[in-house]
């Protein structure tokens, strides 16, 4: 592939059988403006040269708010990884998408970019989007999708299919913590999507995610393969891996390409 790809996430039902193309097998073609890449702002949360202080907004249509405690994971995982002395705030904002049936990866850039309330490099602030609308992504299995350097999207009602009807399978609002985490990971750069990690620790099937089981990035959290977590916890933080690619992209060990802004 020689374009960058949106970065569909997605998890399969349990009892399908079918397999899905991988984050990456969107087909959406890149956009060559200013809202850039997956990982294009990157430097900019990591380091507080330019951008000490960080909104993450949230874009909820009504009935779709996203759990207190996957707001509370994110700005936890945010905040272990991109300097911002001037804090991390989350601002929700129920909103009117005015968008009917399913998502594609061009609608959420462009619905989400309608509703942003301000450009995701004003003065000294990062702002980047989550949007949570009320219908599903064009692939129902779909769970979340980064589509450019700012902005996300998570489907409730494919995470809420997605807890499965067995006692020990991880509840929704497990899945939708570890899976915002996902999705903020891949606008951190995770993994390689920016750079080349040192490490090889991204899964060679399923290119920008880790292969590791411990790790928020696994690949199997967005397939069919979710089963492996049956018994087990989703992991909802970056391994050792991912957060020395983060502190080496931030020192300049590791080059670090599209970049929207360099310190
Ligand atoms: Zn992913």
């Amino acid at each position: 592939m020689g374009v960058r790809k949106s970065i569909p996430l997605m998890l399969a039902l349990l009892m399908m059988t079918m397999s899905f193309a991988g984050c990456f097998g969107g087909n959406v073609l890149a956009v060559k403006d200013n809202r850039g890449i997956p990982g294009g702002l990157t430097l900019a949360c990591l380091s507080a040269d330019k951008y000490t202080s960080m909104v993450v907004e949230i874009d909820y249509e009504s009935g779709y708010m996203p759990e207190q405690s996957s707001v509370d994971l994110l700005k936890t995982r945010l905040g272990e990884v991109c300097d911002k002395p001037g804090g991390i705030n989350v601002l929700l904002t129920e909103t009117n998408f005015e968008h009917s049936g399913s998502w594609t990866a061009d609608d959420v850039r462009e619905k989400g970019w309608m509703h942003k309330s301000n450009q995701p490099q004003t003065g000294s602030t990062l702002y980047w989007q989550a949007i949570f609308p009320s219908t599903g992504y064009e692939n129902n299995d779909v769970l979340g999708v980064a589509v450019d350097a700012s902005t996300v999207a998570i489907f409730k009602d494919a995470v809420e299919e997605a807890e499965g009807p067995f006692f020990s399978r991880p509840s929704a609002e497990e899945i939708e913590n570890s899976v915002l985490v996902h999705e903020f990971g891949h606008l951190l750069g995770l993994v390689n999507l920016v750079y080349k990690s040192p490490v090889d620790h991204e899964d060679k099937d399923h290119p920008g995610h880790s292969n590791n089981e411990d790790s928020v990035m696994y690949w199997a959290i967005e397939s069919v393969n979710l089963r492996n977590f049956i018994t087990g916890e989703l992991p909802d933080e970056f391994d050792n891996d991912d957060l020395n690619d983060l502190s080496g992209m931030l020192s300049g060990e590791i080059p670090v390409t599209d970049q929207l802004w360099l310190p």
